[in-house]
């Protein structure tokens, strides 16, 4: 049993340097049309930032999200007039930190080679705002190896002590600290929303690196090898009266049996789970660790009148255990969750609402990222077909990944299906599926397929 969450987040606002939210907040996020367009600011940025907003526009995009925060990465740039393969810098920001926000964190951000001597992040929102287009600034979190590798003391520690550099671990005052510093400073720029990503006990899959394993590894043994152990989760296990060490040994003693070729049976995880002493109140601890967190941030940007918007990559059960993610939870302060709709058929929308809802709760705007070409679809009617079942299945909200990564042509897509659906709010839509999908499905195969086991990250 969960017993003390009142406690969670006093060591944290001591070190904050700016009042702590109020804990009355209007979230002013009601269902409406959200038309979104990732993108990434060098591509807004070589595009020129004018010529991206009016592009935007004549799209009937209400939205870009454009990110403010991102993870390392290689891009294959179709259409950017200057580089056609990008390598992007790890961990850094877009936008332009200021003191008043990061003068007192122990973390100081990475600003981006890109934005060191000019706002590009304002420039771009505010030549989309003057085209009557808003920003959503799309923010990854806690996955940030450049600020685990020079402040290795605040990642996820593994149940072996090893470090996970990959990982900001969110128990962790500090981490806490610069995100919040990061939200408020991002609310100071005239945007709609924040996008969150990667809010969560990063797992230890994560493919930020060449993984090399030369042994299977079962969902239960991913899980533990998952599960932080670090001194702020230690010390949270004990207001939470829970024996973090004694969690700690037992899951030790699982994993060195499973190394030593025990432990093979793939039964459902949750036995697996109540198989180990104390590992279920461990990770509703961390359920509500990552909630209450995740609160914090909610409530500082709703006081500035933005809205929240949680990235919940792959997720449409309530529970998620290796990330920690209760999506029920998160969704109490969230203005929609998002979430992929990749490799996915348009008929699946509604089921996949459906089952976001029974999640999270029916009151939660649903959000769908979609590919507008590569995998998923192959000519405009692909593009329509998913902005249209999706809505009509009961979405709120697409935004259409990425406008560097897809070619040029895809925007003109994306126009037509956004104008489809507005056009055919009211009309009734019958779902035609043209050709033969299981030939076009295979016709895929035949491209190479970039290495991302968890796509959209
Ligand atoms: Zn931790």
């Amino acid at each position: 049993m969960v017993k003390s969450r009142k406690h969670e987040s006093s060591d944290l606002k001591k070190i904050t340097a700016y009042p702590s939210p109020s804990s009355e907040h209007s979230i002013p996020g009601a269902a409406h049309d959200y038309f979104s367009m990732y993108c990434y600011a060098w591509d807004a940025l070589d595009e020129g930032p004018a010529s991206f907003a009016r592009l935007a526009r004549e799209a009937g995009l209400t939205n870009i999200s454009l990110a403010a925060s991102y993870h390392g990465g290689k891009a294959l740039l179709p259409h950017n007039a200057r580089h056609h393969v990008y390598f992007i810098e790890d961990g850094a920001v877009y936008f332009r930190p200021s003191r008043r926000f990061f003068g007192t964190t122990k973390l100081k951000p990475r600003i981006s080679r890109i934005a060191a001597n000019r706002d590009i992040f304002r420039d771009v929102v505010e030549a989309c705002g003057k085209r009557g287009v808003a920003t959503t600034a799309w923010t990854v979190a806690l996955h940030n190896t450049y600020l685990g590798t020079t402040y290795p003391e605040v990642t996820t520690e593994n149940v072996f002590g090893d470090r996970y550099l990959h990982s900001l671990c969110p128990s962790q005052p500090h981490v806490m600290a610069y995100l919040l510093a990061l939200a408020a400073n991002l609310a100071m720029y005239p945007i709609d929303a924040v996008e969150v990503e990667t809010f969560e006990f990063i797992p230890f899959r994560h493919y930020a690196f060449v993984e090399k394993e030369g042994m299977g590894v079962t969902p239960l043994a991913s899980l533990l090898l998952s599960l932080c152990f670090c001194p702020a989760c230690l010390s949270v296990a004990k207001r939470f009266h829970i024996n973090a060490l004694a969690v700690r040994k037992a899951v030790s003693r699982w994993l060195n049996h499973y190394f030593n070729g025990e432990n093979r049976s793939l039964g459902p995880i949750e036995s697996g789970i109540s198989s180990i002493p104390g590992l279920g109140e461990y990770l509703n601890m961390r359920f509500n660790v990552l909630a209450d967190r995740f609160k914090d941030i909610a409530e500082l940007l709703h006081d500035e009148k933005k809205r929240v918007i949680f990235l919940a990559i792959g997720q449409e059960r309530r529970l998620d255990y290796p990330t920690g993610v209760d999506l029920k939870l998160i969704a109490k302060n969230s203005d929609a969750i998002e979430t992929l709709f990749y490799n996915r058929h348009p008929q699946e929308a509604a089921g996949t609402v459906r089952a976001i809802h029974k999640a999270a709760g029916s009151n939660v705007n649903v959000y769908f990222a979609v590919r507008p070409g590569h995998p998923d679809a192959e000519d405009a009617g692909g593009v329509i077909r998913m902005t249209n079942s999706i809505l009509k299945g009961g979405g709120n909200g697409i935004s259409y990944y990425n406008f560097g990564l897809f070619e040029k042509f895809h925007v003109d897509w994306i126009r037509r299906a956004i104008g489809q659906a507005k056009d055919g709010k009211n009309k009734p839509f019958r779902m035609s599926v043209k050709g033969d999908m299981s030939r076009k499905y295979k016709a895929r195969e035949n491209f190479v397929t970039a290495n991302v086991l968890r796509p959209g990250i």
